[in-house]
């Protein structure tokens, strides 16, 4: 396999490069899809689990609605058809002839599920409804990146109904704050939560919230958004509820989706230049075992002890392989994992075995480590979980070293050409003044909540709030 690009100085290449060296997708025949190999989709199965239990646990029950959605329901709300327009694809032929009504593959599901609750809510006493679905959705990308923008793409989308503005709003927060901890927690991705300004929240909502994560390159990715839903949706629908008081009212509705962008961000912000680094907890393998076995000698005892410490591995619930490939020489097999990102290797060879030990090596640092084998079960809970705190610290550390602070635009346009990052400053809310930065081809992230400039970065106008300015993907 051909070296790696650099990942300091053309990090383009260098992702381009590693997702398909590490076995993680492959090309489509379809411009803008890609396959998901076994490796990448074993790393979506382990976010899946944690987050569908995340996301049961919060109350919210799974469902399946159809690909298939009638192009009238994408009309009934102007502002959500009018965003998705260019992205459609839309079926006008089906069992050998033209459609009477087309039908779009859907985008997103808003429209078939506000459908179905317009026809399950009737009461109050049918709210809150909490639905997710879990599946794909096709949006038409011009400039398809795996994992980061595909036109067909994993994720899920959580869709729910309220009674009051005020659960709905608790609601929105909650899901953005179970994101928070899978990117933390999880991916070790530090990300900044906040809403998206007016010009930048999704197409029919009333309020979007985001966790915006800063990428190596100083670009931002927005990793996941949770969504107020305007009400005009209910409207369109036709979805309506018997209040408490017998009244006849509308439902407050929100919207979620988390997807297989994670992956994109998981691999830009800890890999290296011998490709992946996973973090532990969603790791498909956490641990790897490599004998160091020579051809014509009796290796026997190193297989036998390299088999119980994988079982010993197991039995206490880690995700641990043995690589008995025969094919292959040690260093191949390194080489093979690093790429792969699993973040402890384990070697045993002649002498370990001699001695009753064997070689510890982490995938963050390359440290090589010296431990007894009675030892490793019950040490490498901790050296995953400390594998795991690094990373997430080392990524915040980058992070930190590229976040700005700067007054005037004026003052930092410049800047902001030559060294991407978060740039932090004054908005006065204005959409005017929004505008003066696509001129430098950036955007305002997220609004921060905080208010540390007097002004704002473009008028003389008091600033509302501080706000995260910087590229995006
Ligand atoms: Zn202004």
């Amino acid at each position: 396999m051909a070296q790696l690009p650099n990942r300091d100085t053309h990090f383009a290449d260098w992702y381009q490069e590693v997702i398909y060296q590490a076995e993680l997708v492959d090309q489509a025949p379809v411009r803008g899809c890609f396959v998901i190999r076994p490796y990448g989709y074993a790393i979506w199965e382990m976010i899946q689990a944690e987050l569908d239990r995340r996301i049961k646990e919060t109350g919210h029950e799974n469902a399946a609605f159809p690909l298939l959605i009638p192009e009238s329901f994408l009309k009934k709300e102007a502002e959500h058809v009018e965003g998705f327009a260019p992205e459609l694809a839309v079926v006008t032929h089906a069992g050998g002839k033209l459609l009477e009504e087309p039908l779009v593959v859907r985008p997103t599901s808003e429209t078939i599920i506000h459908y179905m609750f317009a026809r399950w809510i009737k009461s109050w006493r049918d709210l809150p409804l909490k639905i997710n679905q879990w599946g794909n959705v096709v949006r038409w990308e011009m400039r398809p990146r795996a994992f980061l923008r595909t036109t067909e793409f994993f994720w899920q989308e959580g869709h729910t109904a309220h009674e009051t503005l005020e659960e709905a709003d608790a609601e929105v927060i909650m899901m953005l704050e179970q994101y928070r901890i899978m990117y933390e927690d999880y991916l070790a991705v530090p990300v900044v939560p906040g809403p998206k300004s007016a010009g930048e929240k999704f197409p029919g909502a009333d309020r979007t919230m985001t966790l915006e994560a800063l990428m190596p390159d100083g670009r931002a990715l927005q990793c996941c958004t949770s969504h107020l839903i305007s009400r005009d949706f209910a409207r369109a629908f036709e979805m309506k509820f018997q209040t408490r008081d017998g009244n006849v009212e509308y439902p407050y509705l929100t919207s979620w989706g988390f997807t297989t962008r994670s992956i994109g961000a998981l691999i830009m912000t800890h890999g290296d230049a011998k490709g992946l680094i996973l973090p532990p907890r969603i790791a498909p393998i956490q641990v790897i075992i490599v004998p160091i076995v020579k051809e014509g000698a009796d290796n026997e005892a190193i297989i036998v002890a390299a088999r119980d410490l994988a079982l010993e591995l197991a039995n206490r619930g880690m995700r641990v392989m043995l690589d008995e490939d025969t094919n292959k020489t040690p260093g191949a097999k390194f080489y093979h994992w690093e790429m792969k990102g699993v973040p402890v290797r384990i070697e045993i060879g002649p002498r370990d075995v001699a001695q009753q030990q064997a070689v510890l090596v982490d995938r963050l640092t390359s440290t090589k480590q010296m431990m007894p084998l009675s030892e490793i079960p019950a040490s490498m809970i901790a050296v995953l979980k400390k594998l795991q705190v690094d990373m997430l610290e080392k990524a915040r550390e980058h992070t930190k070293k590229i976040w700005y602070r700067q007054e005037k635009l004026a003052e930092f346009a410049k800047q902001l050409e030559e060294k991407s990052g978060f740039y932090q400053t004054g908005w006065c809310g204005k959409p005017a003044c929004e505008q003066k930065l696509k001129e430098h081809k950036v955007s305002i992230r997220c609004l921060l909540g905080e208010k540390t400039f007097s002004t704002c970065f473009n008028c003389d106008a008091k600033s509302e709030t501080d706000v995260l300015v910087a590229k995006s993907y």
